[in-house]
C-alpha cells in the first residue's frame, strides 16, 4: 500500500541499486523548508554504495544497449504514465522537500518530468546519421552512433525531479545505463520514482539511484573509472571541482551551471506585458531557477514608470504556505540559503542601494505552522553599481535589481558585463532591434517578449561560466552517444 505524502514525514530513504532498495549504514537529515522540521532521512552514501551501483549499471549495459530504440521507448513511456497517475502525490512531496508551492510542482515540475520521459522516448526514434559518397575512390562513408556506457548524473535541488529526468530520459533512451545522484536536499521524488521502476519494466541495473552528499557520493561517482560520462547541473563552483576530478580520466562532461540573467527593457516595449512577465521571471519558484531574471536594465525614458509598476506587481507576488493556492511562492531551500540571500539585500543597503519592497520592508504574515520556515518576500532593489557583488554574483533567491540605461549599445554591454551567460530577455516592439540585440547577447538562451518558453528539440545550456555543452533533442543525442565514421570500399 502506497503511503500518502503527508504520511511520508520522517521517511527513511534507501538507495536503489540493481532493481532493489538497499539499506545504507548511515543517514543524513533533509528538512521541510516551509516548517524547518526534518522531512526525511536519506542514505549518506559513499564509495561502497557508488561502486555497487556502477557495477550494477555496467552489468546491465550490454543487454540494455542491445535493445531497440522502440523497446527502450516503451519502458520510458510506461514510467511517464505511472508518474502521471501519481502526479498529485509527487507534487505534494516535491513541495514538502523543496519548499516550492504545491501549485508550482503540480503545474511545472511534475508535468515537465513526465514530459521529459515522453519527449526522449519519442525523439530517440527519429534520429538519422550522416552518409557521404566518394565515387572517385570507390568508397562510401557513413556514421553510426552508439551508447557510451554508464552515465553519472548529478542534479541540484531547485527543480529536483524535473532536472533529474531531463538527464535520465535521454541517457537511458540512447541505450546507456545510469547511476543518478540527486541533491541531498531534495531526494524524495527521485526515491518515489524508483518505486515505479519495476512496474515500468526497467531491467535491474539500468537506472540506479544513490543518495548522499556531493563531497562523498557525488565525488565517488565523478571519480569512478567505469563512468565515462558525467552530466551535471548545479553551481559553477562545484562544476570546477568536477572538471578537475574527471580530467585524469578524460571524461565526457556536460555542465549546466549558474546564471546572472539580464532583462533589457526598451522604451517601446509593451510595458504591462513586460512587467507581468518580468515579475514571473524574477520571482518564480522563489527565484530559485537558473533562468530567473536578476538584473533588469530599463531605458531611461520609462525607468521611473517601469520601477513603479514593477514594485507594485512584486508587492502582489504572495509568499507563504506552499499548500495555499493563492500563494505564488513558498519557502527557500534552507536556512543557510535564506541567510545568504538576505545577506545580499543587507549588502545592497550597506552600499547605498534602495530596497523598494520585500526583505526588511514588507513583513510576511505566516501561519503558526510555518513560523520556522525559510520564507522571504519578493524584493526589488535599485541604485546598485554594475560592479557590485549584488549585480555580479548569482543570488538565486527572490531578489531583482533594476537600473536605467541609455541606448542599445549600453544595454548590450551591461547585459553582457558579468561572468555568466545563461539566459536573457529582451523587451521591445521593434523587430529589427530584438534580432540585433538577441544576437549580440552572450547567453545560451535569449527570450524576446516572453520568458521560459521551451522547445525541448532545441539546445539548452550556457556560455562563459554558465556551462559547457548543450542538452536538448539532438544535443542530448550527441552527448549520450559516441559517433564513429565507417568507410567501406566497394
Ligand atoms: P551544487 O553545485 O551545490 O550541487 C549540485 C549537485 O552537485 C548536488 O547533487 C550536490 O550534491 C552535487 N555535488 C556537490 N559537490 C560535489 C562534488 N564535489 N562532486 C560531485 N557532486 C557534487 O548546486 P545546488 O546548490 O544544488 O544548485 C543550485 C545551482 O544550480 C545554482 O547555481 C543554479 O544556477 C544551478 N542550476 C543550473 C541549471 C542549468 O540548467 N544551468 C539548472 C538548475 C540549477
Amino acid at each position: 500500500m502506497q503511503k500518502t505524502s503527508e504520511q511520508r514525514t520522517h521517511l527513511v530513504l534507501e538507495n536503489y541499486i540493481k532493481g532493489k532498495f538497499v539499506r545504507c549504514q548511515s543517514h543524513i537529515d533533509s528538512y521541510n523548508p516551509s516548517t524547518g522540521e526534518v522531512y526525511c532521512k536519506l542514505p549518506d552514501s559513499g564509495k561502497d554504495e557508488v561502486d555497487a551501483a556502477v557495477a550494477a549499471a555496467k552489468e546491465a549495459f550490454p543487454a540494455w544497449s542491445a535493445r531497440s530504440p522502440e523497446q527502450r521507448a516503451r519502458v520510458l513511456n510506461k514510467m511517464a504514465d505511472l508518474m502521471e497517475a501519481k502526479l498529485e502525490e509527487f507534487a505534494l512531496a516535491e513541495s514538502m522537500d523543496q519548499g516550492k508551492t504545491v501549485m508550482f510542482a503540480r503545474t511545472v515540475d511534475i508535468p515537465r518530468a513526465v514530459y521529459n520521459l515522453r519527449f526522449f522516448a519519442s525523439s530517440v526514434l527519429h534520429h538519422t546519421t550522416a552518409c557521404s559518397q566518394m565515387d572517385h575512390l570507390g568508397c562510401v562513408n557513413y556514421t553510426v552512433r552508439c551508447p557510451v556506457g554508464v552515465a553519472g548524473l548529478i542534479s541540484p535541488w531547485n527543480l529536483p525531479l524535473y532536472l533529474l529526468t531531463w538527464k535520465i530520459a535521454p541517457a537511458v533512451a540512447m541505450g546507456n545505463t545510469v547511476v543518478a545522484k540527486p541533491s541531498e536536499m531534495t531526494s524524495v521524488t527521485a526515491w518515489m520514482m524508483c518505486e515505479l521502476m519495476e512496474e515500468a519494466g526497467v531491467p535491474p541495473g539500468v537506472i540506479n539511484v544513490v543518495f548522499g552528499t556531493g563531497p562523498r557520493a557525488g565525488d565517488a561517482l565523478v571519480g569512478h573509472p567505469d563512468v565515462p560520462l558525467v552530466s551535471f547541473t548545479g553551481s559553477t563552483a562545484t562544476a570546477q571541482r568536477i572538471a578537475e576530478r574527471s580530467a585524469p580520466y578524460c571524461k565526457r562532461l556536460s555542465l549546466e551551471l549558474g546564471g546572472k540573467n539580464p532583462a533589457l527593457v526598451f522604451a517601446d516595449a509593451d510595458l504591462d506585458e513586460c512587467v507581468a512577465t518580468t515579475v514571473r521571471s524574477s520571482f518564480s519558484n522563489q527565484g530559485e531557477i537558473c533562468l530567473c531574471t536578476s538584473r533588469i536594465y530599463v531605458e531611461r525614458s520609462i525607468y521611473v514608470q517601469f520601477l513603479e509598476k514593477f514594485v507594485a506587481a512584486a508587492r502582489k507576488w504572495r509568499t507563504g504556505d506552499p499548500c495555499d493556492p493563492s500563494n505564488n511562492n513558498g519557502a527557500l531551500i534552507s536556512r543557510e540559503h535564506l541567510e545568504k540571500v538576505r545577506g545580499f539585500v543587507a549588502l545592497a543597503r550597506a552600499e547605498g542601494g534602495t530596497v523598494h519592497c520585500g526583505e526588511g520592508v514588507d513583513a510576511l504574515q505566516l501561519p503558526e505552522r510555518h513560523a520556522a520556515g525559510y520564507f522571504m518576500p519578493a524584493t526589488v532593489i535599485s541604485g546598485m553599481a554594475d560592479s557590485s557583488r549584488v549585480m555580479q554574483e548569482e543570488i538565486f533567491g527572490p531578489v531583482a535589481c533594476v537600473a536605467p540605461f541609455d541606448g542599445e549599445e549600453e544595454a548590450v554591454a551591461r547585459g553582457n558585463g558579468v561572468r555568466y551567460g545563461l539566459a536573457a530577455t529582451v523587451w521591445s516592439r521593434d523587430v529589427g532591434r530584438v534580432h540585433r540585440v538577441a544576437q549580440r547577447l552572450q547567453a545560451g538562451l535569449v527570450w524576446t517578449n516572453c520568458w521560459l518558453v521551451r522547445d525541448l528539440n532545441l539546445p539548452f545550456g550556457g556560455m562563459k561560466s554558465s556551462g559547457v555543452g548543450r542538452e536538448g533533442g539532438k544535443d542530448s543525442y550527441h552527448f549520450f552517444t559516441e559517433v564513429k565514421t565507417i568507410t567501406v570500399k566497394h
